[in-house]
C-alpha cells in the first residue's frame, strides 16, 4: 500500500469485517488509519451493527463514516442491500454496494476499498467471484483513473479459517454483531447466528457470543 493513499474498509460490525479491520490496521504504514464505511441499509438491526463497528473502531483507531442507502432502497422496494445471510437479496445487491464503495472512493481520493468477502459469500452470490470484482474494477478503471483497487483478502477462505486468522490476531469477536434480529443479545437461531455458531464451531475456537437459544 502506498504511502499518503487513503484506504477504505467496508465495516458491517460483524466478525468478518472485524477481522478485515484488524488485518488492514496491521498493514497500513504506522500512523495510519483506514476510514471504515458502513452502508446503512434502514433495517431494523443497523443499530446493533453500527454500535459493534464503533466498538471495534474503538479498539484500533479510524473513523466510522455511514452511507445511507435507505430511501434509494425503498425507492426500488428493495431489501437492503448487504443484509444479512438468510434474507432475500436484492438482484444485483452486492455489485451495487461495491459500486457505492467504489464512488465513495474515488469522491474521498481513496486508492483501495478492502471487502471482507470469504469463500461462502462466493458460493452464494457469484456477485462476489474475483472475475465479477475484477470486472467491476475494471469497468470504474475504463471510465476513472482514479478508481480503487478492490481488495478481498479472504476470498479464498472459508469464514472458520478467518476466524482463525481473526483469533491469531486478538480480534475482540465479543464485540461483533451478526444477528438478523435488533434484540439486546443475538437470537442463536437465524440464518446469520447459525453461521456464526458454525464458524466458531468449524475454526475449533471458542465463541464468545450470548444467544438466547
Ligand atoms: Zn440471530
Amino acid at each position: 500500500m502506498a504511502d499518503g493513499a487513503k484506504t477504505l474498509l467496508m465495516l458491517s460490525g460483524g466478525p468478518d469485517s472485524a477481522t478485515l479491520a484488524s488485518l488492514v490496521d496491521r498493514e497500513l504504514p504506522a500512523g495510519a488509519k483506514a476510514a471504515a464505511v458502513y452502508l446503512c441499509s434502514g433495517h431494523p438491526v443497523d443499530d446493533r451493527q453500527i454500535d459493534a463497528a464503533n466498538r471495534i473502531l474503538g479498539r484500533i483507531g479510524g473513523r466510522l463514516e455511514i452511507i445511507v442507502v435507505t430511501e434509494f432502497l425503498n425507492a426500488i422496494h428493495a431489501d437492503p442491500v448487504m443484509r444479512q445471510a438468510a434474507a432475500p437479496f436484492v438482484p444485483f445487491g452486492g455489485a451495487i454496494a461495491l459500486s457505492i464503495m467504489t464512488l465513495y472512493a474515488i469522491k474521498s481520493r481513496s486508492a483501495a476499498v478492502y471487502v471482507g468477502l470469504h469463500r461462502e459469500d462466493v458460493e452464494e452470490r457469484q456477485e462476489f467471484a474475483r472475475q465479477s470484482i475484477d470486472r467491476l474494477e475494471s469497468l470504474a478503471a475504463a471510465d476513472r483513473h482514479d478508481a480503487p483497487k478492490i481488495i478481498t483478502p479472504f476470498l479464498d477462505m472459508t469464514k472458520a479459517e478467518v476466524l482463525k486468522l481473526g483469533a491469531s490476531m486478538d480480534v475482540p469477536y465479543a464485540l461483533t454483531w451478526s444477528c438478523a434480529r435488533a434484540d439486546a443479545i443475538h437470537c442463536g437461531q437465524c440464518g446469520s447466528c447459525r453461521a456464526r455458531r458454525r464458524g466458531f464451531a468449524d475454526a475449533g475456537l471458542a465463541d464468545p457470543t450470548r444467544y438466547r437459544a
